[in-house]
């Protein structure tokens, strides 16, 4: 009888401890699954992944957000803010300028500061040649010198005109916005947020190439992203180690067409001449807190060519980057010294601050 009611007890104890376990163990596979999301969003693929017991309710959020920016921010649409901005006659000062969501409000001033830190690198007006050489419409061809002449009168992102008061916005009459260059970052800004509010503390985003990652990895080591070749034998130039952070890359290998001259032209101008830039580097890629910022300066950083975007981070303690020149040599800037490791065959070069003191 005794012996009978101990074998009970210890079956009963190795049932509990084995469903305590099962349990630990579910719960556990439950907050360290990957809940995905796969999008076709603003010309590009996203691929959204979330860990954690909110993170399916969040990833659909955040799915709903990329709609809701999209059906705003696009430049091929009449119907979004950027749409009515460029259809519409909003160059009397006596009239109110146009009305648009504070979110558009916001990226136009964010993208136009960056105008202004880099030079007119980034100049969101350039909308009209970008459309002339068939960047937006799909129609590419190569414009005569004249009609670029021509386009580029109306090019100056200093033109626009925020009413803070109001929150409208005034162009001139022929400038034309196009937020390309800032519209994935600042995408990528709002579902981290969005995400960081529905309790998911572990994501990583990729935006058509535009990276972002919310904390580590579940099991707390840092994200792992490789870093794409700009050159046609494929393959990563190497791998970064990140938590909290994006990485945004711009090249003209990700969007360009061959022309009937048989060259290639890339997608990302010079302001300066609306030609696609054509200098030393064949990619850039920036690594901060902010995605709209990473993807401004990817962009603007391109357009300066290596000297001077590696003169404009030494003045700037907010980002790294990674450059890579058209003859194949990589070089990174030595905040990522502990967290970039390059393919071996690569020649890579870190850069300093000062030159002689390291650090
Ligand atoms: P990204 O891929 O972020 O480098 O942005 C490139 C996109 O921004 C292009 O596809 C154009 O729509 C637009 N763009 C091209 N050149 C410039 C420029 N110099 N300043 C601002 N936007 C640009
Ligand atoms: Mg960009």
């Amino acid at each position: 009888m005794k012996r009978d009611r101990f074998t009970i007890a210890v079956f009963m104890t190795v049932l509990l401890g084995g469903i305590i376990f099962a349990t630990v163990l579910s719960e556990k596979h439950r907050l360290q699954t990957a809940h995905t999301k796969d999008l076709f969003a603003m010309d590009t693929y996203f691929t959204l992944e979330a860990y954690g017991p909110t993170a399916e309710d969040a990833l659909e959020s955040c799915a709903r957000k990329v709609q809701e920016l999209e059906d705003r921010l696009s430049v091929t649409r009449q119907d979004s803010d950027i749409g009515k901005l460029n259809e519409g006659n909003f160059s009397d000062s006596a009239q109110p300028g146009a009305e648009i969501a504070a979110d558009t409000f916001e990226l136009i001033k964010e993208a136009r500061k960056l105008g202004e830190e880099t030079e007119g690198a980034l100049d969101i007006t350039l909308y009209p040649v970008l459309r002339e050489w068939g960047f937006t419409t799909g129609n590419y061809h190569i414009p005569d010198e004249r009609t670029l002449r021509e386009l580029l009168k109306n090019v100056d992102y200093t033109k626009i005109y925020l009413d803070e008061a109001r929150r409208t916005v005034r162009v001139p009459e022929g400038t034309k916005l196009d937020l390309g260059a800032v519209a994935k970052g600042y995408t990528g800004d709002c579902l981290i947020e969005i995400l960081k509010q529905q309790g998911v503390t572990s994501a990583m985003l990729d935006l058509g190439g535009n990276i972002q990652v919310l904390g580590a990895k579940p099991d707390g080591s840092p994200w792992r992203v490789a870093i794409k070749s700009p050159f046609e034998s494929g393959g990563m130039i190497g791998v970064l180690e990140v938590t909290d952070k994006a990485v945004v890359t711009s090249g003209s290998y990700e969007r360009y067409f061959v022309g009937e001259d048989g060259e290639k032209y890339g997608h990302i101008l010079n302001p300066l001449d609306g030609y696609p830039v054509r200098n030393d580097l064949a990619s850039v890629t920036i690594v901060g807190e902010s995605g709209t910022r990473c993807d401004g300066l990817s962009t603007a950083l391109f357009v300066m060519g290596r000297e001077r975007a590696v003169e404009f981070w030494k003045r700037r303690p907010e980002f790294e980057m990674i450059l890579v020149t058209e003859d194949g040599k990589v070089y990174f800037t030595q905040g990522l010294r502990d967290c970039f490791e390059s393919g071996g065959e690569w020649n890579v070069e870190e850069i300093v601050r000062y030159e002689g003191g390291g650090a």
